[in-house]
Protein backbone atom coordinates (compact mmCIF):
# COMPACT_ATOMS: atom_id res chain seq x y z
CA UNK A 1 0.00 0.00 0.00
CA UNK A 2 0.93 3.75 -0.53
CA UNK A 3 -0.16 6.10 1.27
CA UNK A 4 -0.22 9.17 -1.35
CA UNK A 5 -1.08 12.10 0.87
CA UNK A 6 1.08 13.59 3.99
CA UNK A 7 0.37 11.55 6.23
CA UNK A 8 2.87 9.54 6.37
CA UNK A 9 6.46 11.59 5.91
CA UNK A 10 10.04 10.64 5.88
CA UNK A 11 10.10 10.63 9.81
CA UNK A 12 7.64 8.35 9.81
CA UNK A 13 9.00 6.24 7.29
CA UNK A 14 12.50 6.45 9.56
CA UNK A 15 10.75 5.63 12.69
CA UNK A 16 9.30 2.50 11.32
CA UNK A 17 12.95 1.41 10.32
CA UNK A 18 14.07 1.60 13.52
CA UNK A 19 11.16 -0.32 15.11
CA UNK A 20 11.65 -2.96 11.98
CA UNK A 21 15.47 -3.39 12.97
CA UNK A 22 14.63 -3.46 16.60
CA UNK A 23 12.06 -6.53 15.61
CA UNK A 24 14.72 -8.02 13.75
CA UNK A 25 17.68 -8.24 15.91
CA UNK A 26 14.68 -10.14 18.75
CA UNK A 27 14.73 -12.72 16.34
CA UNK A 28 12.21 -12.07 13.50
CA UNK A 29 13.96 -13.43 10.12
CA UNK A 30 10.94 -13.41 7.61
CA UNK A 31 11.91 -10.93 5.38
CA UNK A 32 8.48 -10.66 3.91
CA UNK A 33 7.09 -9.75 7.12
CA UNK A 34 9.87 -7.55 8.26
CA UNK A 35 9.40 -5.76 4.57
CA UNK A 36 4.93 -5.56 5.43
CA UNK A 37 5.82 -4.05 8.95
CA UNK A 38 8.18 -1.65 7.62
CA UNK A 39 5.37 -0.45 4.69
CA UNK A 40 2.54 -0.29 7.41
CA UNK A 41 1.75 2.77 8.88
CA UNK A 42 1.30 2.14 12.62
CA UNK A 43 0.75 5.82 13.61
CA UNK A 44 -2.67 6.17 11.62
CA UNK A 45 -4.03 3.32 13.53
CA UNK A 46 -5.12 5.10 16.78
CA UNK A 47 -2.80 6.93 18.00
CA UNK A 48 -3.24 10.80 18.21
CA UNK A 49 -0.32 12.90 16.97
CA UNK A 50 0.26 13.16 20.82
CA UNK A 51 1.80 9.77 20.91
CA UNK A 52 3.72 10.04 17.87
CA UNK A 53 6.79 7.82 19.41
CA UNK A 54 4.42 5.50 21.37
CA UNK A 55 3.10 3.96 17.62
CA UNK A 56 7.23 3.31 16.67
CA UNK A 57 7.92 1.82 20.36
CA UNK A 58 7.88 -2.15 19.86
CA UNK A 59 4.79 -1.90 22.67
CA UNK A 60 0.77 -2.72 22.79
CA UNK A 61 -0.92 0.23 23.33
CA UNK A 62 -4.79 1.51 24.42
CA UNK A 63 -7.48 1.41 21.52
CA UNK A 64 -10.28 2.10 23.62
CA UNK A 65 -13.10 -0.46 24.85
CA UNK A 66 -10.00 -1.93 27.15
CA UNK A 67 -8.15 -3.13 23.90
CA UNK A 68 -5.29 -2.59 22.94
CA UNK A 69 -3.17 -2.70 19.39
CA UNK A 70 -1.26 -5.88 19.55
CA UNK A 71 3.04 -4.85 20.22
CA UNK A 72 5.19 -5.35 16.64
CA UNK A 73 7.20 -8.09 17.91
CA UNK A 74 4.15 -10.15 18.70
CA UNK A 75 2.34 -8.88 15.22
CA UNK A 76 5.47 -10.18 13.30
CA UNK A 77 5.94 -12.87 15.46
CA UNK A 78 2.22 -15.08 14.72
CA UNK A 79 2.35 -13.91 10.57
CA UNK A 80 5.96 -15.31 10.86
CA UNK A 81 4.40 -18.77 12.00
CA UNK A 82 1.17 -18.17 9.53
CA UNK A 83 4.12 -18.18 6.41
CA UNK A 84 1.50 -16.46 4.44
CA UNK A 85 1.84 -16.66 0.93
CA UNK A 86 0.26 -14.37 -1.58
CA UNK A 87 -3.43 -15.01 -2.25
CA UNK A 88 -4.14 -17.02 1.15
CA UNK A 89 -7.58 -16.94 2.27
CA UNK A 90 -6.61 -16.02 6.16
CA UNK A 91 -8.96 -15.36 8.98
CA UNK A 92 -8.53 -13.10 11.93
CA UNK A 93 -10.27 -13.27 15.47
CA UNK A 94 -9.96 -10.32 17.27
CA UNK A 95 -9.74 -6.98 14.62
CA UNK A 96 -9.29 -4.31 17.03
CA UNK A 97 -7.12 -1.84 15.51
CA UNK A 98 -6.88 -3.66 12.54
CA UNK A 99 -3.17 -3.46 12.20
CA UNK A 100 -2.55 -7.21 12.40
CA UNK A 101 -5.02 -7.45 9.58
CA UNK A 102 -2.87 -4.31 7.39
CA UNK A 103 0.03 -6.72 7.85
CA UNK A 104 -1.11 -9.73 6.67
CA UNK A 105 -3.08 -8.02 3.65
CA UNK A 106 -0.14 -6.16 2.73
CA UNK A 107 1.56 -9.63 2.56
CA UNK A 108 -1.20 -10.40 -0.33
CA UNK A 109 -3.28 -12.25 1.84
CA UNK A 110 -6.81 -11.83 1.52
CA UNK A 111 -8.22 -11.40 4.88
CA UNK A 112 -11.29 -11.54 6.74
CA UNK A 113 -11.11 -10.69 10.08
CA UNK A 114 -13.64 -10.46 12.97
CA UNK A 115 -14.18 -8.26 16.44
CA UNK A 116 -16.41 -8.71 19.09
CA UNK A 117 -16.93 -5.17 20.19
CA UNK A 118 -18.85 -3.22 17.78
CA UNK A 119 -17.61 0.26 18.99
CA UNK A 120 -14.43 -1.12 17.72
CA UNK A 121 -15.78 -2.60 14.54
CA UNK A 122 -17.40 0.76 13.87
CA UNK A 123 -14.19 2.36 13.69
CA UNK A 124 -12.03 -0.30 12.26
CA UNK A 125 -13.80 -0.89 9.62
CA UNK A 126 -13.89 2.66 7.67
CA UNK A 127 -10.60 3.45 8.86
CA UNK A 128 -9.13 0.64 6.89
CA UNK A 129 -10.91 1.45 3.76
CA UNK A 130 -9.96 5.05 4.29
CA UNK A 131 -5.81 3.24 4.10
CA UNK A 132 -6.00 1.80 1.29
CA UNK A 133 -6.80 -1.83 3.03
CA UNK A 134 -10.20 -2.22 1.01
CA UNK A 135 -9.95 -5.66 0.26
CA UNK A 136 -10.53 -6.52 4.24
CA UNK A 137 -13.48 -8.25 4.53
CA UNK A 138 -14.84 -7.16 8.23
CA UNK A 139 -17.07 -8.87 10.48
CA UNK A 140 -18.88 -7.98 13.91
CA UNK A 141 -19.64 -11.53 15.56
CA UNK A 142 -18.21 -13.78 18.13
CA UNK A 143 -14.52 -15.33 16.93
CA UNK A 144 -15.20 -18.46 18.54
CA UNK A 145 -17.44 -19.49 15.84
CA UNK A 146 -15.66 -18.13 13.39
CA UNK A 147 -17.30 -17.29 9.80
CA UNK A 148 -18.64 -20.52 8.61
CA UNK A 149 -20.13 -18.70 5.67
CA UNK A 150 -16.81 -18.18 4.43
CA UNK A 151 -15.04 -21.09 5.19
CA UNK A 152 -12.60 -23.18 4.80
CA UNK A 153 -9.72 -20.61 5.23
CA UNK A 154 -5.85 -21.73 4.59
CA UNK A 155 -4.53 -19.93 7.84
CA UNK A 156 -6.76 -18.58 11.18
CA UNK A 157 -4.97 -16.43 13.40
CA UNK A 158 -6.14 -15.57 16.61
CA UNK A 159 -4.77 -12.60 18.58
CA UNK A 160 -6.87 -12.71 21.57
CA UNK A 161 -5.75 -14.77 24.90
CA UNK A 162 -8.06 -17.95 23.91
CA UNK A 163 -9.27 -20.20 27.15
CA UNK A 164 -9.17 -23.17 24.62
CA UNK A 165 -8.62 -23.95 20.95
CA UNK A 166 -12.49 -23.79 19.72
CA UNK A 167 -14.02 -26.62 17.82
CA UNK A 168 -15.50 -23.80 15.45
CA UNK A 169 -12.29 -22.93 14.21
CA UNK A 170 -10.71 -26.13 13.44
CA UNK A 171 -13.47 -27.29 11.63
CA UNK A 172 -12.90 -23.71 9.11
CA UNK A 173 -9.61 -24.94 8.45
CA UNK A 174 -8.79 -26.54 5.05
CA UNK A 175 -6.76 -29.79 5.04
CA UNK A 176 -3.42 -29.22 5.72
CA UNK A 177 -4.63 -25.70 6.93
CA UNK A 178 -3.01 -23.81 9.98
CA UNK A 179 -4.17 -22.25 13.22
CA UNK A 180 -1.87 -20.19 15.30
CA UNK A 181 -3.37 -19.04 18.43
CA UNK A 182 -2.07 -17.90 22.08
CA UNK A 183 -3.79 -20.77 24.50
CA UNK A 184 -4.24 -19.98 28.49
CA UNK A 185 -5.25 -17.77 31.02
CA UNK A 186 -2.28 -15.78 32.91
CA UNK A 187 -0.12 -16.21 30.49
CA UNK A 188 -0.04 -17.81 27.16
CA UNK A 189 1.24 -20.49 24.95
CA UNK A 190 1.27 -19.74 21.11
CA UNK A 191 0.17 -22.97 19.31
CA UNK A 192 0.09 -23.79 15.88
CA UNK A 193 -2.53 -26.70 15.02
CA UNK A 194 -2.40 -28.23 11.97
CA UNK A 195 -5.70 -30.00 10.51
CA UNK A 196 -3.49 -33.37 8.88
CA UNK A 197 -7.04 -34.88 7.85
CA UNK A 198 -10.77 -34.72 8.54
CA UNK A 199 -10.83 -35.69 11.48
CA UNK A 200 -7.23 -35.10 12.84
CA UNK A 201 -5.46 -32.20 14.46
CA UNK A 202 -1.70 -32.13 15.43
CA UNK A 203 -0.22 -29.31 17.55
CA UNK A 204 3.52 -27.33 18.17
CA UNK A 205 3.98 -25.01 21.08
CA UNK A 206 5.84 -21.89 20.80
CA UNK A 207 7.00 -19.23 22.94
CA UNK A 208 4.58 -17.63 25.51
CA UNK A 209 2.95 -14.06 25.88
CA UNK A 210 0.44 -12.14 27.14
CA UNK A 211 -2.77 -11.06 25.15
CA UNK A 212 -5.87 -9.40 26.43
CA UNK A 213 -8.31 -12.05 26.93
CA UNK A 214 -10.63 -13.80 24.20
CA UNK A 215 -14.35 -13.04 25.46
CA UNK A 216 -17.74 -14.74 24.47
CA UNK A 217 -20.42 -13.66 22.50
CA UNK A 218 -20.99 -10.12 21.21
CA UNK A 219 -20.83 -6.69 23.13
CA UNK A 220 -22.59 -3.69 21.78
N1 LIG B 1 -5.36 -7.89 16.10
C1 LIG B 1 -5.53 -6.71 16.90
C2 LIG B 1 -5.31 -7.02 18.37
C3 LIG B 1 -6.42 -6.52 19.21
S1 LIG B 1 -6.51 -7.10 20.85
C4 LIG B 1 -4.65 -5.59 16.41
O1 LIG B 1 -3.83 -5.79 15.50
O2 LIG B 1 -4.78 -4.46 16.91
C5 LIG B 1 -7.67 -8.43 20.71
C6 LIG B 1 -9.03 -8.09 20.13
O3 LIG B 1 -9.80 -9.30 20.18
C7 LIG B 1 -9.85 -7.05 20.90
O4 LIG B 1 -10.24 -6.03 20.03
C8 LIG B 1 -11.04 -7.84 21.43
O5 LIG B 1 -12.24 -7.08 21.50
C9 LIG B 1 -11.14 -8.95 20.41
N2 LIG B 1 -11.85 -10.17 20.86
C10 LIG B 1 -11.82 -10.77 22.07
N3 LIG B 1 -12.61 -11.86 22.09
C11 LIG B 1 -13.15 -11.97 20.83
C12 LIG B 1 -14.06 -12.88 20.21
N4 LIG B 1 -14.59 -13.90 20.87
N5 LIG B 1 -14.38 -12.66 18.92
C13 LIG B 1 -13.88 -11.60 18.21
N6 LIG B 1 -13.02 -10.71 18.75
C14 LIG B 1 -12.66 -10.88 20.04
Amino acid sequence: MNINDNRDTYLHKGMRKKLVEAIAKRGIINKTVLEAINQVPRHLYFFDSVFLEKAYEDKAFPIGEEQTISQPYTVAYQTSLLEIKKGEKILEVGTGSGYQASVLAQMGAKVYTIERQKKLFEKTKPMLADLGYATIKCFYGDGFAGLPTFAPFDKIVVTAAAPFIPEQLLKQLKINGWLVIPVGENVQSMKRITRVSELNWTEEVFADFKFVPMLTGKSS
